[in-house]
């Protein structure tokens, strides 16, 4: 565990680190260019790798899991911990507010999502932050030779924040198989990020998420995830077990 400063705690044999300021790590991890992964876990990630535990072996070995999660917070509160949810997407965020205030300039690769969704996203942080550089985008749907190039653009560029929005768990095993291809880079799994900046879909209402209700709107918005969040109630029931 490389979250030195971090408080360890643990849900259903998943590390979460704690600490009071998960960007200021990071950028301390970005300029001292010290390869990072960054896992933000869910629920629905905590219940997919009690199933497989290649997963469950990514989620220990990352350097930060984040609790990204309303289910993970408040596992960890019948626990008794005085703990925040802090949602993945406002973690990148918020590196991409800061990266441009570091001594050394920090280069930024965003890859997933829908064809031009990537680049949608990087044109909006673009004009939101002229001087952030986004070196390159890619979408998420590649062919094998597609992905081989894809290698050697990253392999060329060496950016220094990656963030991959595939989806959980494929985002987790892509970052696993290819961090070494950018040893000192900062790589987050960003799920459906990408869309939410590029407008294609929407944020909850922070009245829903500050009940812990985010996930009925992302129903709401993606019925069709329904079969996937089955794993909430079976989260909530194993929540009240360990307790
Ligand atoms: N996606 C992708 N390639 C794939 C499958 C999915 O790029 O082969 C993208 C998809 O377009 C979406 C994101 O992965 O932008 C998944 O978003 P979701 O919100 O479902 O992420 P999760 O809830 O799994 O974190």
């Amino acid at each position: 565990m490389s979250a030195t400063t971090a408080e360890l705690s643990s849900v259903m044999g998943l590390p979460v680190h704690l600490m009071d300021d998960y960007p200021r790590w990071l950028r301390s991890r970005l300029e001292q260019e010290i390869g990072t992964h960054v896992v933000t876990l869910n629920a629905e990630m905590t219940m997919q790798a009690e199933t497989n535990a290649a997963l469950a072996q990514i989620i220990n070995q990352a350097d930060l899991v984040i609790p990204d999660g309303a289910g993970i917070v408040l596992y960890l509160r019948l626990q008794g911990k005085q703990i925040q949810r802090y949602p993945g997407i406002e973690l990148a965020e918020s590196l991409l507010q800061s990266v441009g205030q570091l001594d050394k300039p920090c280069s930024v690769f965003f890859f997933g999502g829908a064809p031009g969704v990537a680049a949608a996203a990087a044109t909006v942080w673009q004009q939101r932050i002229p001087s952030l550089q986004i070196v390159g985008t890619q979408h998420g749907y590649l062919s094998p030779t597609a992905a081989a190039q894809l290698q050697q653009t990253l392999k060329q560029l060496q950016p220094q924040l990656i963030f991959v929005g595939l989806g959980v768990p494929r985002q987790e095993f892509w970052i696993a198989e290819h961090r070494l291809i950018v040893p000192q880079a900062t790589w987050i799994g960003v799920g459906g990020s990408f869309d939410i900046w590029a407008g294609v879909k929407t944020r909850a209402p922070a009245w829903l998420a500050d009940n812990h209700l985010e996930w009925l709107y992302r129903l709401y918005q993606e019925p069709w995830r329904w079969r996937r969040m089955l794993a909430l109630p079976k989260f909530a029931a194993k929540a009240l077990v360990n307790r």
